[in-house]
């Protein structure tokens, strides 16, 4: 049913791209061909300013194409929005996640953080985030996970997270029992995003992806699935379907951008204050302007979620040739 875009509340969840800088170019990731915009921290003041203008904002995620533990106001900006009763998460690859900061996380109320790790071991870290850091996040994440258990807290939840490819999906069952080792009770096994319009650069290429797999790949998952079902531990993939149906062709749905939510009840907000339709679009078109719908240091943010571009892109995704970044969307990759 095609929403009618005079009555849509303002967003209730936002994705506030803290920074857009990282310490780490992995290969499947924007930052591994450069990036799409100046790389800039979101200030404090800045992220107060765009929430002002959400007075119903219920969730929050703090991150987007980079690393938000290297913004120096990230606590304060947590503390804000816990103020407000937002619930507030954020990814990160851990590397910075020192018991510093896992004081400072703890104090501020972070509701749930996911650690991007991809990797069961050094090598399959090596191969995917091109670092040698694999042991210095587990060791962070470990004495995370035994601080919020010694300081009887039930906050910030934690999660693992694993972006499957074909290089590194022999060591998911041994990510699921890293996972067990380390305390964490949640799994998260993600989609490779790859351009659509474009040849894609390092590991974002179609022939990489786990889509409609193989025997071997779907035994691999199985295995998973079991350790994880011993082991007590939540095994999920990203985009609502269980980690074998994410991995199937939407053949059954020949137009799954349809259904799609996101362009009518989120908001993704870049550190340089571009506004996009949701987090996977800068990973699915190379034309990056048919993704901005405005800027909100330029316009207030209910000008630009009722404006012309937030309505026409809202209006093409409901037909047959949607836009660009949604065209594999929901076939290639999960909703
Ligand atoms: S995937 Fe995350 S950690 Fe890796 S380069 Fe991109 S933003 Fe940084
Ligand atoms: S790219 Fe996918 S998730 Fe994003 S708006 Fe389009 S259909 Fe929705």
């Amino acid at each position: 049913m095609e929403i009618v875009n005079s009555d849509l509340e303002l967003p209730k969840h936002l994705y506030l791209e803290t920074t857009s800088r990282c310490n780490l170019r992995c290969r499947g990731c924007i930052l591994h061909r450069g990036g799409w915009e100046p790389q800039r921290d979101l200030s404090l003041k800045e992220l107060i300013m765009i929430c002002e203008q959400l007075p119903k904002l219920e969730r929050v995620a703090l991150h987007g194409i980079g690393e938000p533990i290297l913004n120096k106001e990230l606590p304060d900006m947590i503390q804000y929005l816990k103020q407000r009763k937002v619930f507030v998460f954020f990814n990160s690859n851990g590397i910075l996640l020192d018991e510093i900061c896992q004081n400072q996380l703890i104090d501020t109320g972070l509701d749930e953080l996911r650690i991007s790790l991809d990797a069961a071991s050094p090598t399959g870290y090596k191969t995917v985030r091109n670092s040698d850091k694999f042991n210095l996040i587990v060791r962070n994440v470990q004495a995370f996970s035994e601080r919020i258990t010694s300081l009887n807290v039930s906050h910030p939840k934690l999660s693992l997270w694993y972006l499957g490819t074909r290089e590194n999906i022999s060591e998911l069952p041994g990510f699921v029992r890293l996972a067990a080792t380390l305390g964490i009770t949640e799994v998260y096994l993600q989609r490779l995003v790859y351009f659509q319009d474009h040849e894609g650069y390092g590991l974002a290429r179609p022939e990489k992806t786990l889509m409609d797999s193989n025997v071997a790949v779907a035994e691999l998952i199985h295995k998973s699935y079991e350790i994880a079902k011993w082991s007590g531990i939540k095994f999920n993939a990203s985009g609502l379907s269980n980690p074998l149906e994410s991995l199937q062709t939407g053949i059954q749905n020949p137009l799954p951008w349809k259904r799609c939510y996101r362009p009518s009840t989120l908001m993704y907000i870049t550190a340089n204050g571009n506004v996009l339709p949701c987090c996977i679009s800068p990973f699915s078109t190379f034309d990056y302007d048919s993704i901005i719908l405005g800027n909100v240091f330029d316009n207030a943010v209910a000008e630009i979620w009722s404006g012309h571009r937030y309505r026409a892109f809202r209006k093409k995704r409901q037909t047959e040739n949607p836009p660009k970044c949604c065209k594999g969307c929901g076939i290639f990759w999960s909703l």
